[in-house]
């Protein structure tokens, strides 16, 4: 029995709409530095970095990131600690580590040179269906649709379909998508569903009256908006510790224990013993998005005589010069805290400091681990 999913009720329709949006594409593609090239590392750099993660975010992390490792060769050859220092503040460090396994094993397997099919790139470490079928269009040119979350909400909302029961809507709209994808330019049309999801089809309040394929839409808007994700609040107190002047001052940090589920290995500011806290000692509060859970968190600034009111460590402890901040994997929050602090040099508008602002009031959100 044939697997049921959403299709087009003529090939003269699939054709409009891949002209339709295509056209749209050529017009209104946003000037992303990772369109600007070929080279398949880069592409896959971008993409792993784009998962759940805005592209606002991504485009100073992706320059970044290039400039110091600028092949595949200088990624697969880096120390786990550098790479994920390159990656620090943009969350969901998996990526980064099984980018870095996948570019070891492109090197050690395939001689440097980066698997050009779909099938072929997922079994590199790491490597899932989206990301794969995303290189390999756009970097190779093969027909394979690569269906993120935006991508899915487009042809939800396109075909106006609710899912059959007992059967993965992904799988349905993957095989719809297949069908829709341009033989011609596959890496164009990946990126303008992609772009069309992210821009035009948004999830909240989609364009509808500027959508390049409204013609054959069955919804036009007309769809249950996504349930707001109930967020959790917790609240917790963290420590700055610092010792010496500048140029030599140094920060103590706590790694946390290799065996961790969540960001395992990374460096971050020690916990404060609970009831310890006090106000004269708060230097900042800022609020901290994790998944489903809204962190509020006060970080005290101690001595080093004060360590006592610090909680039991759960990993090692470290004095780590501030010269040396930018090159360690700290954990997005911790890099948040640093540089408002001004203590994360090149943050502090003159060079490194270690002066305090002491703003109070909970800040906006930046999102990512
Ligand atoms: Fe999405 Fe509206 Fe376009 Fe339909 S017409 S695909 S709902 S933006």
């Amino acid at each position: 029995m044939e697997l049921w999913y959403p299709r087009m009720e003529s090939k003269q329709d699939e054709a409009t709409f891949r002209e339709s949006l295509l056209a749209w594409f050529d017009g209104n593609a946003r000037d992303l530095p990772w369109r600007q090239t070929q080279d398949p590392y880069a592409i896959w750099v971008s993409e792993t970095m784009l998962q759940q993660t805005r592209v606002s975010v991504v485009v100073d992390y992706y320059t970044r990131f290039l400039t110091r490792f600028p092949t595949l060769q200088s990624l697969a050859a880096a120390d786990e600690t550098e790479v994920l220092a390159q990656w620090s503040g943009l969350g969901y460090y998996r990526r980064a580590r099984a980018l870095h396994e996948a570019a070891k094993a492109v090197v050690a397997e395939h001689k440097g040179e980066i698997p050009r099919s779909a099938a072929a790139l997922t079994r590199l470490p790491g490597v899932g269906i989206y990301t794969a079928a995303a290189v390999a269009s756009i970097a190779f040119g093969e027909p394979v649709p690569a269906v993120d979350g935006n991508v899915e909400r487009v042809l939800t909302r396109y075909f106006g379909h609710e899912p059959v029961p007992g059967v993965a809507r992904s799988g349905q709209l993957r095989r719809a998508a297949e069908d829709l994808v341009d033989r011609q330019r596959p890496g164009d049309f990946n990126q303008a569903m992609m772009e069309l999801g992210a821009t035009v089809c948004l999830p909240r309040s989609p364009q509808c009256l500027t959508c390049p394929v409204r013609g054959g839409c069955a919804t036009r808007g007309e769809h249950a908006a996504p349930r707001t994700k109930k967020m959790l609040s917790r609240k917790t107190a963290l420590a700055l510790v610092q010792r010496r002047q500048w140029p030599r001052a140094e920060v103590l940090l706590e790694q946390r224990p290799a065996d961790a589920s969540q960001m395992p290995g990374m460096w971050e500011l020690p916990l404060m013993k609970e009831g310890q806290e006090n106000e004269s000692m708060q230097l900042l509060t800022v609020r901290h998005s994790i998944t489903n859970t809204n962190y509020y968190v006060t970080v005290y600034g101690l001595t080093v005589n004060e360590q006592k009111m610090l909680a039991r460590s759960t990993g090692d402890r470290a004095w780590v010069p501030v010269l040396d901040l930018n090159d360690q994997p700290l954990t997005g929050l911790t890099r948040k805290i640093l540089k408002r602090l001004k203590v994360l040099p090149g943050y502090s508008g003159a060079g490194p400091t270690v002066s305090l602002e002491m703003p109070r009031d909970p800040e906006p959100d930046l999102v990512g681990a």
